[in-house]
């Protein structure tokens, strides 16, 4: 995958015209028969001020008291082992002309898929919870009567099959609580709306699927979208601390052109 980057000093308002152009947030529209796209615009900015505030405060659950901080919010793990995650930006007009900039972390932040002043995810977390638990405890029940069998015999081999089955059953089923919402009104399923076959583990829980669903839900229009990456490098390093990269290729691009459909015609 290229990873295309600025470095983080270059303010928005410096340099030319649509410099942050290989950003953008972007996908091909199967309804449309085209791609739409999003740029980063006043998103960069904002971005940059998130980052100072994650610097100065060393934590995500602003919106609390820092008496009241919880340690799973704390950003000092993205500096460890775990390594660091995507934070993403949208600024979005409301329907009476005022601005307003959501934030969005992708995937889970300390086990939570919800912390107050940042947008969730897009499906019922209860009702995700419950699923992943219910099957969760089955395929771990598998894996020790596996665990407890001659490697290779027939009866392991039986047990593994199963639990592959009841895997992709459990994938199925929480695929199956995404509903994904674009511009035009449209609320999609996951597996309806994914461009390619097979649905990565992820897909639809990094930032600018989060963002932008939530906008198209609550009537906001997006004016820019940016992400920064927060945090040691990731393992395969194409991710550096403090820098700008645009929505991921393999989970988000598969997705971006069906919940980006709509917003040119906004006015
Ligand atoms: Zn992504
Ligand atoms: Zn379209």
């Amino acid at each position: 995958m290229v990873v295309q980057e600025v470095s983080r000093r270059p303010a928005p308002g410096h340099g030319e015209q649509g410099s942050t152009d290989h950003l953008a947030c972007a996908g091909f529209c199967r309804d449309c028969g085209r791609e739409h796209r999003l740029l980063p615009g006043e998103a960069v900015g904002y971005c940059l001020r998130l980052m100072a505030r994650l610097e100065q405060e060393g934590r995500i659950d602003f919106a609390r008291p820092r008496s009241e901080a919880e340690p799973r919010f704390s950003t000092a793990p993205l500096f460890g082992p775990e390594r660091g995650k995507m934070f993403g930006v949208l600024v979005c007009r409301r329907p009476d002309g005022s601005r307003v900039v959501l934030r969005a972390f992708s995937g889970q932040y300390g086990g939570a898929w919800e912390v107050e002043g940042w947008v969730g995810p897009l499906f019922p977390v209860s009702r995700f919870e419950e699923a992943s638990r219910a099957t969760g405890r089955r395929i771990k029940a598998l894996g020790r009567r596996i665990d407890a069998l001659p490697a290779g015999s027939v009866a392991s081999r039986l047990l593994k099959r199963r639990r592959r089955r009841l895997s992709r059953v459990l994938m199925r089923e929480l695929h199956g609580l995404y509903c994904l919402v674009n511009f035009r009104g449209h609320c999609r399923g996951l597996d309806r709306v994914f461009l390619e076959p097979g649905i990565p583990t992820g897909a639809g829980d990094c930032c600018a699927p989060k963002l932008l669903n939530h906008a198209a839900r609550h009537n906001l229009v997006p004016l820019g979208l940016a992400e920064f990456f927060w945090g040691r490098e990731n393992r395969s390093a194409t991710r550096q601390h403090g820098r700008f990269y645009p929505p991921c290729a393999s989970k988000c691009r598969p997705l971006l052109g069906f919940l980006l459909c709509g917003l040119e015609e906004t006015p």
